[in-house]
């Protein structure tokens, strides 16, 4: 049964669906990126909220920026802007709800004025990101913004017609303040350290440059919580179409899956009001840093550790990695040894309690998590989820052999990328500059932990790094990664 509003009341008996008035929404939240995390998270939140409480205020309408968005915008529109969100988890059958908390999407490309519009409408009190942690465009060394990338050239010259996500928020708080309307909140809802605190100043620095009137209007008006996010939400294929078929009888032409887990800490600070989000579960906090800290050094971290390693083990998805005991094991000491000393105490947080719960969640073998996705974006995810704390380790004078080779791992996956035999491509926006760096063996620790984009300046000049990764780096070349995990403690 094809998924429309038509169709809902003949939904299964343990289906749920928004039991709220949709038609009658007003979009209190523009969302710019419905990828599968907003629709597993932020969305799910909000047609609990929804539900709930039968509000009229806090509906959704998401905008696609990016020609790979038009797709999604044109399936929701088909689907009358439902979607079939599946929890894979333990049970044996999958938990299904159908979500309606995102009730329009415009496609940016097609029609940037009523994306501007949009933006600028008096009912927008909150526009929210997931844009990926390359999309706020900062250095992750320097911190400062990237005004040389196309679309920022092109939104200086052009400002009317933005391109970039900071173009259009842009144009569009201009019309808010000419309007005297108030400013939204900025809700950034990507994995980076101090996301709302990143948007600001991605935000910020390009609005300073076009308009330095308008960037302190909107330091003095707009606000920008950081938050901490999680819920694990693969990229969806068409097994879990097919799975949804079979199981609940509806056809979706873009359901999103996920595992049960779901959480969100945020900072309380809304310029212009929210949803009572705390009514379905989200923690508002005073202070989300040592959240976002645990959480992105142990999850974000621990993925990216497997996700290089695993491929080159021969595994292609997360429960794979973890049945093979070695490896899971390898995850299990790097969060203990390397990262938990970083951490500290947390309040309300048994850390032993959150990583066993990780291990679980890794090992999940019905999410079919994809390593390929963990593998993406690595020049962005490296410096985010693991820099931070290998330069903490080495300060502390700690070994840093774990850290030699993970980062070993992504080198020689990326030397591996360009052989004739290898059966995946790396999905990387820094790809080209990876690839060239690990092209040629000879000379390529150098090459490769010398990308300063990346690395920054510090760790090509640490001698006990650089041998430990170059050690690693060989020993995976000629043993694989089963027999150098096995060798690993006896390098310590
Ligand atoms: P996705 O690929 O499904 O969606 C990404 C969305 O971001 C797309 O709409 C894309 O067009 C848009 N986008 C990418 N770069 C952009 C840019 N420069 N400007 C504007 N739009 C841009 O990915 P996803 O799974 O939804 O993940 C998105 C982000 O959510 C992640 O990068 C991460 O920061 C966060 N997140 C994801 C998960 C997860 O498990 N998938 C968990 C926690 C947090």
């Amino acid at each position: 049964m094809k998924l429309n509003t038509a169709t809902l009341a003949q939904l299964g008996a343990t289906i749920t669906y928004p039991t709220y008035p949709r038609h009658a929404l007003r979009h209190g939240i523009v969302h710019i990126g419905v990828g599968g995390f907003h629709r597993a998270h932020e969305a799910v939140y909000t047609e609990h909220f929804l539900r709930l409480t039968q509000d009229q205020e806090w509906g959704i309408c998401g905008i696609g920026l990016r020609e790979n968005d038009r797709a999604m915008g044109q399936v929701l529109q088909n689907q009358d802007y439902l979607y079939s969100l599946m929890e894979l988890g333990q049970a044996e059958h999958p938990s299904v709800q159908v979500i309606g908390a995102i009730s329009d999407f415009l496609f940016a490309p097609d029609n940037p004025a009523a994306v501007l519009e949009k933006l600028a409408a008096p009912d927008t009190r909150i526009v929210s990101l997931t844009i990926t942690e390359g999309g706020y465009m900062l250095d992750d060394h320097s911190g400062e913004f990237d005004f040389s990338h196309p679309d920022i050239v092109h939104d200086l010259a052009q400002p009317e017609a933005p391109r970039s996500v900071f173009g259009y928020l842009s144009a569009a708080l201009a019309t808010r303040r000419a309007r005297n309307l108030p400013a939204f909140t900025l809700m950034s809802c990507d994995n980076l350290p101090h996301n709302g605190d990143k948007a600001r100043h991605a935000l910020l620095s390009f609005v300073t440059r076009q308009n330095p009137e308008l960037a302190r209007w909107i330091a003095d008006n707009a606000s920008f919580p950081n938050s901490m996010v999680d819920r694990i939400t693969p990229i969806t294929t068409s097994a879990h179409k097919e799975l949804l078929r079979n199981h609940a009888g509806i056809d979706d032409a873009w359901p999103v899956v996920c595992e049960p887990f779901l959480q969100w800490v945020m900072e309380d600070d809304f310029c212009n009001g929210r949803p009572a989000w705390e009514k379905v579960g989200v923690q508002f906090t005073a202070d989300v840093a040592p959240y976002e800290r645990m959480k992105m050094r142990l999850l974000n971290a621990s993925h990216s550790a497997m996700s290089y390693l695993g491929y080159l083990a021969g595994y292609r998805y997360s429960h794979e990695v973890m049945q093979d005991g070695r490896l899971s094991g390898f995850i299990r000491t790097f969060m203990d040894q390397d990262v938990t000393p970083t951490l500290g105490t947390i309040e309300g947080i048994s850390l032993e309690q959150y990583k066993d719960t990780l291990i679980e969640r890794f090992a999940n073998p019905r999410i079919g998590d994809q390593l390929a996705r963990l593998c993406m974006d690595g020049s962005s995810k490296i410096p985010k989820f693991i820099l931070g704390t290998l330069e903490e380790r080495l300060e502390a004078g700690a070994p840093v052999h774990r850290f030699a080779l993970v980062l070993a791992g992504w080198a020689l996956y990326l030397h591996e990328a360009e052989a004739p035999n290898a059966d995946y491509k790396v999905e990387d926006p820094l790809a080209e500059l990876l690839l060239s760096a690990c092209a040629q063996r000879d000379g390529l620790s150098m090459r490769f932990l010398g990308l300063e984009d990346i690395f920054g300046p510090d760790l090509q000049a640490c001698p006990g790094l650089v041998s430990a990764f170059e050690s690693a780096l060989h020993h995976l070349e000629t043993q694989g990664v089963a027999l150098t995990l096995a060798g690993l403690d006896q390098v310590a």
